[in-house]
């Protein structure tokens, strides 16, 4: 645990997934605690949170408020725990209807899903592949019975601090950063240092998740924050450039895509294309809703066409 600021910690909390850890942010004002993100339902990711509030004389009934930034199970996974002990819970009220459903009412969106990857090209056997690790992941988040929405624009007080929500979606549909007075930003997977978020076209998602991406990109330039505490890694200093980084590499992306597409092919096929090798159902399942999302993108500027079952996108 660091203490970034008076009264600001980073807990990094072990996940089991590529990252490694997420960064889940502590405030600690005279009169309340609050917890920015939640971590995954693992024993593993308890254990470490409980060490690190005992290191400040804490407990988990302690934490009275818990800002999530977005649904995503390394973040959002131990919110319905943490209200179980006491604490409210706020979350963006785009994820109320999309994210946060596909987590509380897991049939809702199976169906749909099931056939999204179908329809995509995907093979029955990395569809089992997928279905599993799915199974194992519900039991690791906990939703949130009462969650409080959030608005874009909102100034929450919390625990000593004044942060104002900004809704970024893009990585997720109801994705927000909060942005302290002083300057500072907790980006939640906005921004992160060393690897480009996730942005996928999913069930439940917004039809356009890359433009709501890079329209996101540009309101981080404006907002201008001095520094961003990310969900993973380290701090982002140099937020304005990191934010062009993200974007040329989607420019990159989209150009290998409108190449690849000489003749028609499936999102599943374009997706082994832009990413090679051997990578989990897990790895394969981002890799494909990345695709789509860019194919969406492409489709939405006009470049593209798409048809039938299975989906074919063509150029237009
Ligand atoms: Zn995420
Ligand atoms: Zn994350």
């Amino acid at each position: 645990m660091t203490e970034l600021l008076p009264g600001l910690y980073q807990i990094p909390v072990p996940i089991p997934y590529p990252l490694k850890t997420v960064n889940l942010y502590l405030l600690k004002g005279k009169e309340e605690v609050a917890l920015v993100d939640t971590a995954l339902g693992t024993r593993a990711a308890r254990g470490s949170l409980e060490l690190a509030l005992a290191e400040l004389g804490l407990c988990f009934s302690d934490v009275k408020a818990v800002l999530l930034t977005h649904h995503h199970p390394d973040h959002y996974g131990l919110s319905g725990f943490f209200e179980a002990q006491g604490a409210r819970v706020y979350l963006h009220e785009e994820e109320l209807l999309r994210g946060h459903l596909f987590w509380k009412d897991r049939e809702r969106f199976r169906e749909r899903s099931l056939r999204l990857f179908l329809e995509g090209g995907m093979p029955l056997s990395v569809l089992e592949g997928i279905e599993e690790e799915m199974a194992k992941t519900y039991e690791r988040v906990h939703p949130p019975q009462n969650p409080i929405p959030l608005q874009d624009g909102q100034t929450l007080e919390v625990a000593g601090f004044r942060l104002r929500v900004v809704w970024t979606p893009g990585h997720a549909d109801g994705h927000v950063v909060f942005l302290a007075e002083e300057g500072w930003m907790l980006g939640g997977d906005l921004l992160l240092e060393r690897v480009s978020p996730n942005i996928g076209l999913w069930a439940y998602t917004r039809e356009n998740p890359l433009e709501d991406f890079l329209r996101s990109l540009d309101k981080v330039a404006e907002v201008a924050p001095q520094v961003v505490f990310a969900g993973h890694f380290g701090p982002v200093r140099d937020p304005k450039a990191r934010a062009k980084e993200l974007r040329a590499h989607h420019e990159a992306r989209l150009s290998a895509l409108l190449a690849l597409l000489e003749e028609p092919k499936t999102p599943w096929d374009l997706s082994l294309a832009l990413f090679p090798g051997d990578l989990t159902p897990a790895q394969r399942r981002f890799a494909f809703a990345e695709t789509l999302a860019h194919l969406e993108y492409l489709r939405h500027q006009g470049l593209l066409t798409r048809q039938g079952q299975p989906l074919l996108y063509a150029r237009a």
